[in-house]
């Protein structure tokens, strides 16, 4: 299994604090920040501090401690916006595009919880 890390991509710059980010949470392995072009009223991303290009390869490759940490931050986000349904929210969609089918953008691994609105069907028909 091989994957190639970019440390150029925007959201390694961002990690280094070399562009900015409107930051939601941050824990020691964890970051999670505004997306630039909301796509619903809530669109927060939620990303590692490692080089991991995608979903697959962060689930894969990285240690215990990062995964259990990434996945407490993410449900600490959605508490955060308001949007958990066992917490009274009306819910959200986690998405991660991982590759070119995806049509990911970004080559650091993230997962958008996006809400605020009924998002609709999964994808368009
Ligand atoms: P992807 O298509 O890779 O799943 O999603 C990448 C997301 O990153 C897009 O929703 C895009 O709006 C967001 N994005 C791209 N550049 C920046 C940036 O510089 N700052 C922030 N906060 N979000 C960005």
């Amino acid at each position: 299994m091989t994957y190639s890390y970019d440390d150029q991509n925007i959201f390694a710059r961002i990690l280094r604090g070399e562009i900015p980010n409107k930051t939601v949470m941050e824990t020691e392995h964890t970051l999670a920040f505004h997306d630039i072009r909301p796509h619903a009223p809530q669109h927060v991303l939620v990303i590692p501090k490692g080089p991991y290009v995608n979903y697959d390869h962060f689930s894969a490759t990285a240690s215990a401690e990062e995964i259990v940490d990434f996945h407490r931050t993410a449900a600490a986000v959605c508490a955060l916006l308001g949007v958990s349904p066992g917490k009274g929210g009306a819910g959200y969609r986690a998405i991660a595009n991982s590759g070119p089918d995806s049509n990911q953008e970004v080559p650091h691994y993230h997962l958008h919880i996006l809400g605020g609105r009924n998002l609709g069907a999964l994808l368009p028909h």
